[in-house]
């Protein structure tokens, strides 16, 4: 491709990733807050900008410890005004020597950055309707997968960000659903359908790879995309985070008492074009054991095994990839 004039600012890729630090002149944790990991995902993109004028103007102040604001952690995918740019960021995060797109150059900044913090507030949106809900990780365990010991201070950013929904169980759901399409591929018209999500690797995302290197952190995800309210939802968080770790002198409210925890038990794949479900789900719809949330092409019906909730449907999902989530309460 040849330019007949240089290109404007606007259609170059970008070219650094820009980074707020607050350093308090007493010791005290390291908290780092990411907006638009998804590049159309901006409510903490605005929230860290009044956060950030607030700070440069005297009206807030940090006394203890560090904090580091990402206003836009995906620059590219946020200057085209969509959810990735070459890939989705918030998959396979780790540094690379050689890196194949603009999202490994990306990580190579981030991760580093991402080392240099204790503990993590990533900000999100979401497309369908729905009230704000955090995602959290597993809990203490020394197995290979995920090995945490920080659930306990992760438990309590997540009730202090705000809302009663919390889930949690991703990256042992997702690694078992990676097992099961190696173990039995899906074949369409006799011949293997090559899944992207071969690798468990691929789940790894900001909080994932936060709690592999001895930190821990939350995913909010705040509310629809462009409701107004996602960026008092976010505003609220990144503050009582503030005041949590103590790195800013703010009153704590108290944590939020009606929480409902529910945790991912499984993933359904989409395994045919024609595989469709029997309504239009919304995450976290509730459904009945038995209940039949969709239909394969075969004509064979996909159905709740016990009382749960469906989360993350995707109705346009790939085939061999991941059609949606089953999730129960927390015992
Ligand atoms: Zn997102």
């Amino acid at each position: 491709m040849t330019h007949a004039s240089a290109p404007t600012p606007n259609s170059r890729q970008p070219s650094h990733l820009r980074v707020h630090s607050y350093h308090g002149l007493a010791p005290g944790p390291r908290l780092l807050v990411l907006g638009a990991v998804h590049g159309n995902e901006v409510c903490g993109t605005r929230a860290i900008t009044q956060i950030l004028a607030e700070l440069d103007s005297g009206a807030l102040a940090i006394e203890r410890g560090t904090v580091s604001f990402v206003p836009i952690t995906n620059p590219l995918a946020y200057q085209l005004g969509q959810r990735t740019g070459d890939r989705n960021l918030n998959r396979n995060m780790a540094p690379s020597a050689i890196p194949q797109d603009f999202e490994d150059r990306i990580a190579n900044v981030l991760c580093p950055l991402l080392d240099a913090h204790d503990a993590l507030l990533d900000l999100h949106s979401f497309h369908t309707g729905g009230a704000p809900f955090v995602m959290i990780g597993p809990q203490n365990n020394r197995g290979e997968l995920e090995p945490f010991a920080n659930a306990a201070q992760e438990m309590q950013l997540a009730l202090h960000t705000g809302p009663h929904r919390i889930v949690e169980g991703w990256l042992d759901t997702y690694a078992r659903g990676v097992k099961r399409r190696a173990a039995a591929p899906i074949t369409e018209g006799g011949s293997r359908v090559q899944s992207l999500v071969t690798d468990t690797n691929y789940g790894v995302g900001t909080t994932e790879y936060m709690r592999s290197t001895g930190g821990y952190g939350v995913t909010l995800e705040c509310g629809q995309h462009d409701d107004p309210e996602s960026v008092n939802v976010a505003r609220h968080a990144i503050l009582q985070t503030l005041a949590l770790l103590g790195l800013s002198p703010l009153p704590l409210q108290p944590a939020q008492g009606e929480r409902e925890i529910l945790r991912l038990v499984d993933v359904i794949d989409r395994e045919h074009v024609g595989d469709s479900f029997s309504r239009a789900w919304r995450s976290f719809d509730a459904v009945k054991a038995g209940e039949v949330i969709g239909l394969r092409y075969s004509g064979a019906e996909v159905k709740a095994p016990e009382d749960g909730f469906v989360v993350f449907p995707n109705p346009g999902a790939g085939v061999a990839q991941e059609w949606f989530y089953f999730a129960q309460r927390r015992a």
